[in-house]
């Protein structure tokens, strides 16, 4: 079997109302699948996650050249194949999340050519449903934020996360107008999106404490890991971060720099499944808890649900409850979500599909 063709599909959700965070808001959401199609007519299908025309580009312009007329099969090698391009210039960014796509697309198409799902090809089922916690309350007024948070524990979930960070005075009273809807016994995470610098980080941080968050999640940019460090020293609260990382390589410094308590990789950007289970190995060697960013389409979805059955280390998978995706829709087979708990889709590959039907719904 050999590699025929490979496609980018563009598709975009107009939003009915924003979705707001600390650093601005999201008024539509874009998505950027892959398909890698064979001279015998199977087709893998992948997903990227940053700017839909730029991993378009890429893969169109970059990759493809690589990989038509090689052999699918050959993961690892084309994996190889297509990073070695990005060691001058693109080591972090939008090349990795093309070659996302592109190595999501290979194992959907090699589990289907082998006729399993593809957790079997990724060390086998370890779970029979994989633990979720709901995501996400955007900013809102805390009475809103404080109804959707129930609601999420209403409907079971045991942890549910919310994006704060806007203005710092309002939030404490939001934190703390959603623990008191949640009630004690639910998990309760905070994600800033990088938004603060290292003095608010820490003296919000420190007002946080009282409602007791599960985790405080990138509290900082990304790039400022002596400034996690510092945190984690400083701070009696757990730090998640890790979805604005790429490869192996970014994770050993964030493992080395003692930087993290929870690790986030996002398999669309990280450099695919390949490159997730090195991450996820190395956070294991380091014995930090891997809990993959989820926060796409159905087909990112898939994949994290298939790596987080293969892989025990993997905890707490984040499942979009905004009704803002297009999400439950690409599964062939109907996605279980039931007491917190997301069901293993056992089709073949990744047990996603994008219908005719779906295109021409949300083409971008
Ligand atoms: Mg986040």
């Amino acid at each position: 079997m050999r590699i025929s063709d490979v496609e980018v599909v563009l598709l975009k959700k107009i939003l009915a109302k924003p979705l707001v965070l600390s650093r601005g808001e999201v008024r539509e959401r874009r998505f950027a699948f892959v398909l890698v199609h064979t001279d015998e007519g199977i087709t893998g299908l992948g997903e990227g996650v940053g700017d839909p025309h730029l991993i378009q580009a890429m893969v169109e312009r970059r990759l493809k050249p690589i990989l038509v007329g090689e052999d699918p099969f050959d993961v690892e090698r084309l994996w190889r194949r297509m990073f070695a391009g990005a060691v001058y210039w693109d080591l972090k960014g939008a090349l990795l999340t093309a070659i996302s796509g592109v190595d999501i697309a290979l194992w959907d198409l090699k589990a289907k050519a082998l006729g399993v799902p593809a957790y079997q090809l990724l060390g086998g089922a370890s779970k029979e449903k994989i633990s979720a916690y709901a995501s996400d309350l955007f900013w809102d007024d805390p009475a809103a934020m404080a109804e959707a948070a129930a609601k999420s524990v209403a409907d079971g979930f045991s942890v549910v996360k919310t994006h704060i960070g806007k203005d710092p005075e309002g939030d404490l009273a939001r934190a703390r107008a959603i623990r008191r809807a949640i009630g004690d016994q639910a998990g309760f995470m905070i994600d800033i999106n990088c938004h603060f610098d290292r003095p608010t980080a820490l003296w919000m941080g420190k007002r946080f404490r009282e409602v007791n968050p599960f985790w405080y999640e990138e509290p900082l940019p990304p790039y400022d890991l002596e400034g996690y460090r510092e945190l984690k020293d400083r701070l009696d609260l757990p730090i998640a971060a890790g979805e604005n990382e790429f490869t192996k390589y970014g994770f050993l410094e964030l493992f080395q720099r003692r930087a993290v308590d929870y690790a986030m990789p996002d398999i669309a950007r990280i450099g695919g499944l390949t490159e997730a289970v090195k991450v996820c190995a190395l956070a294991e060697a380091f014995n930090v808890p891997c809990s993959p960013h989820n926060f796409s389409s159905g087909v990112l979805l898939a994949a994290t649900l298939h790596l987080m059955a293969a892989l025990p280390g993997t905890d707490l998978l984040e499942f979009d409850v905004t009704g803002t995706s297009v999400y439950e829709e690409l599964f062939v087979e109907p996605l279980l979500v039931q007491d917190g708990f997301v069901s293993i889709p056992h089709g073949v590959g990744l047990g996603v599909e994008l219908t005719e039907e779906v295109r021409r719904r949300y083409a971008l």
